[in-house]
């Protein structure tokens, strides 16, 4: 088969968002002290019927680059406080995590609308989380205001994949996180590597002195979860408590 072109995909992506062709699961992030629900994470997926199941970080990074992300991000912020709301009527109440790309952050005003589309449909603001990532041509420092703004309304903010690509110690002192994602590539080989548990527990301590919950994300065995429960994380994820669903 001939590889699909970034072309294609950006114009199968603008139908697949026209006709309402994508749709996010869920994964449960649960406290380790107890295996209480803490959160869960909202993760997009996009099944077209031509080219398959298209992965996030394959139409992500194009959505980013051909000006279709804020589109995608307002369908994603309005699907999942929909799905909040249907959850709530049902008894469960659960803060919702949502992963924003740094782009949709250089809007000043994407913290007020964000807040308008919870009030819109009730949705405490205190319930929504929102995961970012940082990247090369991103630094999230540069967008303190926007993130400021966030906390100020009550909005969770947690730093992803923390510990590789570009994240760094400058950011976790200077803007206002309230949760600390430990980068998988850690958790994979944490029963194999010394230094990977010596990082981890790093890591953890660290969120804790600077008053950040320590997430551990990517568990696949009871060995991983275990061990990162002693190395001092609060909160896991990952197949082995349960797939996005
Ligand atoms: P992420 O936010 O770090 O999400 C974690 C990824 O790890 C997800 O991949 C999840 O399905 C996968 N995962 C969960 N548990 C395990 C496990 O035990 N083992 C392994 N190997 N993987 C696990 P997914 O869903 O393919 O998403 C990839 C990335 O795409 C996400 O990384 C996030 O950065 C981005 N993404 C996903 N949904 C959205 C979205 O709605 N908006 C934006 N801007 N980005 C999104
Ligand atoms: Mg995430
Ligand atoms: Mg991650």
């Amino acid at each position: 088969m001939t590889p699909v072109t970034d072309d294609k995909l950006l114009g199968a992506l603008g139908r697949a968002l026209h006709d309402q062709r994508l749709h996010m699961l869920y994964q449960p992030k649960v406290r380790l002290r107890d295996g209480s629900l803490a959160s869960v994470e909202a993760l997009m997926r996009w099944d077209d019927p031509d080219l398959g199941t298209v992965e996030p970080s394959r139409f992500i990074p194009i959505a980013e680059e051909h000006g279709l992300i804020d589109e995608l991000t307002h369908w994603g912020l309005r699907t999942i406080l929909r799905q909040w709301l249907d959850w709530c009527e049902e008894g469960i109440d659960t803060a919702i995590a949502f992963n924003i790309s740094a782009l949709s952050l250089q809007h000043l005003d994407f913290p007020d609308l964000v807040e308008r589309m919870c009030r819109g449909l009730e949705v405490p603001t205190d319930r929504l989380v929102l995961e970012l990532t940082e990247g090369a041509t991103q630094p999230l420092v540069k967008l303190m205001d926007t993130l400021t703004r966030f906390r100020i309304k009550g909005i969770g903010l947690a730093i992803d994949d923390f510990g590789t690509g570009y994240s760094s110690l400058m950011q976790l002192r200077q803007l206002p996180f309230t949760e600390l994602k430990v980068d998988q590539a850690f958790v994979a080989d944490v029963a194999r590597s010394r230094d990977s548990r010596l990082i981890i527990q790093a890591i953890a301590d660290l969120a804790h002195g600077l008053g950040l919950s320590a997430t551990a994300e990517g568990i696949e065995t009871l060995e991983q979860l275990r061990t990162i429960s002693e190395l001092g994380c609060d909160v896991g994820q990952g197949y082995l408590i349960s797939a996005p669903m």
